[in-house]
């Protein structure tokens, strides 16, 4: 697991592609500049590691574009200590840049072989998240809400409504939602039954899946 200045400078290029567009939250760019993605990634990917996209994981599944990362991480407006969950760990990349912007992270994930693999891995970077659970996401986390924000990191078909019930009042989810495309949405919950609805366009997910396996 080596982390070169060769690896540094190309995360600094990156850093500067993210920023080229349209990301200003510094300390957003800044995880972003921290984080060694190349061991995030298998070995086949090596070279691809700085690129502004994403790339095949296990299990058919993808750690998602630096850019649109940055981009769901700045919608969710962190301050150090706030309680986040995360809907689909995967790689366990944006689980890093939660860690890193201070926030203490529950996150889900609903394929073994990931949850497993990055549950070992994220320690040994010295990225320590509250709990790593295998399970639907679709449910969220009931025992450990409420939240106050929750990121999706695949595309959902609907908004589920436990994610929207587990949020704090002032709370955030950001959340891709559609089919083949998704529209990047952002709730802020203003009352108990209130929430405001804010769109940014569209990008493309793998799909949140229903069952786990
Ligand atoms: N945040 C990840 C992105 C991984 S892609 C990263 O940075 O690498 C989306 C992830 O969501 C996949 O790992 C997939 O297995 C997971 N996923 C799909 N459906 C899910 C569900 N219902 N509950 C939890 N995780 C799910």
């Amino acid at each position: 697991m080596k982390d070169t200045f060769k690896h540094k400078g190309l995360r600094q290029q990156l850093v500067n592609v993210v920023k080229g567009k349209g990301i200003t939250d510094e300390k957003v760019l800044k995880a972003i500049g921290n984080i060694p993605r190349h061991l995030f990634m298998d070995s086949g990917f090596l070279d691809h590691a700085y690129q502004d996209k994403a790339f095949p994981i296990a299990a058919d599944q993808t750690i998602s574009q630096p850019f649109t990362v940055a981009f769901q991480t700045e919608l969710l407006q962190i301050k150090p200590n706030d309680k986040i969950l995360e809907i689909g760990t995967g790689s366990g990349y944006q689980t890093a840049v939660l860690c890193e912007l201070g926030a203490r992270v529950y996150s889900i994930e609903r394929q073994n072989e990931l949850f497993k693999k990055t549950s070992k891995f994220l320690p040994k970077l010295g990225y320590r998240a509250k709990k790593l659970i295998f399970g639907d996401g679709y449910i969220g986390l009931e025992e450990e809400a409420p939240f106050d924000g929750i990121i999706v990191t695949a595309g959902a078909p609907f908004v589920p409504k436990p994610l929207l019930s587990q949020l704090k009042i002032g709370g955030r989810l950001v959340i891709p939602v559609g089919d083949d495309v998704q529209t990047m949405t952002l709730f802020i919950r203003k009352g108990p039954k209130k929430f405001e609805q804010h769109d940014y366009g569209e990008f493309r997910f793998v799909p949140l899946l229903e069952d786990k396996n």
